[in-house]
């Protein structure tokens, strides 16, 4: 049967094509997305400037190595960081982003130990696996990078843990696999505040709650935060594999030629898509997503909150998570069923990344479903 590794539990569908939120499947079935691919599509699946972007790119060409100059990554980079002293490194995913920021966090502080936390999901290549707090995608792999400890998330109770030996702390501003946990504000701003009182790095991954998902170009610029590092990737190209990590300044001695690099990362089709999507995240654009999401929030504490299948509602932005007390499994199948598609995430939680061009009709129609859903 499948000459593919079963690596994934996949649905017996195989979506062929798409339009703005809705995709139709290879038995033209069409579906309205409450999934962003996982947070990956957020200008939907016809963005007119991506696709041009991409398709003009592709004409031109697609790939150089990083031998040569990139006016293209600049561009990029420019848009991601602006005028800050920052800079950014170019790479294909999440957890490459991560791996990155572990490198060179050890290599710039001459320190290796690096704090996570509960709940955390960082990636699967060795460095990011090993930051990541989930027995079942750790197990088997071991031996793990050596020196990661974790203390639990949003908790004051992790303070201790963060002291001068540390390299670098890592975490989400809204854990996404780990179940749509945003941390406070209050709680962020104190694990900012004991790294830098004890110089240790603050590694921020926004890998799933960057470009624009939570309302601001980073959730991170919610509560005013500081990172030294930050990785991104999922939006950041609206399904062009690409990832980046932004870092100060003051950290690029540690990545001086040679140290560090990838024969794809930062290639030409990626950043063209990448800056087609950049450039769409405007100050505007992200106040849409700020009143979308609180008409989202709105309807999800008066249509599901109190249902008795629903436990509590979290989430930032247009990232929000429905804990049930049923398994979230047979949910999302029987949604699929009512022709929506939505997301699972650890504890039995129903996870909706919508593409952040959806309308407030749209939200609607999809949690009317989920609500006719969690009441049977
Ligand atoms: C998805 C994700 C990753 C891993 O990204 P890949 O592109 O799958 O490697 C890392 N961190 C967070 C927070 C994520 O959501």
């Amino acid at each position: 049967m499948s000459k593919l590794f079963p690596t994934y539990a996949r649905y017996p569908f195989d979506i062929v094509s798409g339009h703005d939120c809705y995709l139709t499947d290879d038995q033209a079935t069409t579906y309205l997305d409450f999934t962003s691919g996982i947070g990956v599509c957020n200008l939907g699946y016809s963005n007119a400037a991506v696709q041009t972007a991409v398709a003009q790119q592709a004409q031109k060409i697609w790939h150089t190595s990083n031998l040569y100059a990139s006016q293209l990554q600049e561009d990029v980079a420019t848009l991601l960081v602006g005028d800050a002293d920052k800079l950014v490194f170019f790479c294909n995913s999440g957890t490459e982003a991560n791996e990155a920021a572990l490198k060179l966090a050890r290599k710039a502080t001459g320190k290796s130990a690096v704090l996570a936390f509960s709940d955390s999901f960082h990636g699967r290549t060795y460095g990011s696996l090993s930051m990541t707090d989930n027995p079942a995608i750790q197990a088997g792999f071991g031996p793990l990078v050596p020196e990661i400890s974790f203390a639990p998330y949003n908790d004051p109770a992790a303070l201790p843990q963060i002291t001068a030996d540390l390299a670098a702390v890592i975490l989400e501003v809204v854990q996404g696999e780990g179940g749509v946990n945003p941390a406070s504000g209050a709680w962020l701003k104190s694990v900012a505040a004991k790294c830098q009182q004890e110089q240790v790095l603050l590694i921020i991954d926004e890998v799933q709650t960057g470009n624009g998902r939570t309302g601001q170009l980073f959730a991170y610029q919610h509560y005013g935060l500081q990172p030294d590092i930050v990785t991104t990737a999922k939006g950041l190209a609206n399904g062009i594999p690409v990832g980046a990590l932004i870092g100060n300044a003051a950290l690029a001695t540690a990545f001086n030629p040679g140290s560090h690099g990838t024969t794809f990362g930062g290639n030409k089709l990626a950043m063209a898509a990448a800056k087609a999507v950049l450039t769409q995240l405007t100050p505007a654009f992200l106040a849409q997503v700020q009143t979308k999401a609180a008409y989202l929030e709105q309807l999800l504490q008066t249509e599901l909150a109190p249902l008795a299948t629903v436990n509590g509602i979290t989430g930032l932005g247009l990232m929000q998570g429905i804990h049930l007390t049923v398994p979230v499994g047979p949910v999302v199948t029987a949604l699929q069923q009512e022709h929506l598609l939505t997301l699972s995430a650890k504890h039995d939680t129903l996870r909706l990344l919508p593409p952040l061009t959806i309308t407030t009709e749209q939200l609607a129609t999809g949690v009317a479903k989920i609500k006719q859903v969690l009441s049977k």
